[in-house]
């Protein structure tokens, strides 16, 4: 069986489930990430703004996360609480906050602050990396001669 079939999910009766996950997971609780889901995007654009789409996927279980469209903001709930996690430009944005808040307003300035702290932390090290008689070109990332 093709990968991508072994994750195709097969209805049977209240089981709604893919080969690859066996885990006997349900449709009611299929359509639950779904609409949690949806409350999760219309509390993000309320809170925050901008346009936001959601991802239900399987895993011994249903699970969903909203991620900002053209973005690199992805917000996962459990209960009351929400993380967020940046991975689409590697390493310096590659950060995660995991808070216990009913606001997700909160969840994605504190996400949003730690990006900007690794970020500064990679200018700094390129700044005490390079030697007096070099000039670095932000837009370009090429290197010049001062
Ligand atoms: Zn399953």
């Amino acid at each position: 069986m093709k990968e991508s079939k072994r994750w195709t999910p097969i209805r049977k009766g209240e089981i709604y489930c893919s080969p690859a996950c066996g885990g006997d997971c349900t449709h009611a609780e299929f359509l639950k990430a779904n609409r949690d889901a949806e409350a999760l995007i219309k509390k993000c654009g309320k809170e925050v703004g901008g346009k936001w789409e959601k991802r239900v996927f399987e895993n011994l279980g249903w699970h969903f996360e909203v991620s900002l469209v053209g973005g690199d903001l992805t917000v996962r709930q459990s209960g009351k609480t929400y993380s967020v996690s940046s991975h689409k430009y590697g390493s310096p944005a590659q950060v995660s906050t995991r808070l216990h808040s009913t606001s997700v307003k909160k969840v994605i300035t504190t996400q949003l602050f730690s990006v900007k702290k690794e970020a500064d932390r990679w200018n700094n090290y390129l700044v005490e990396n390079t030697p007096p008689k070099l000039k670095l070109n932000s837009t370009k990332g090429k290197i010049f001669k001062r």
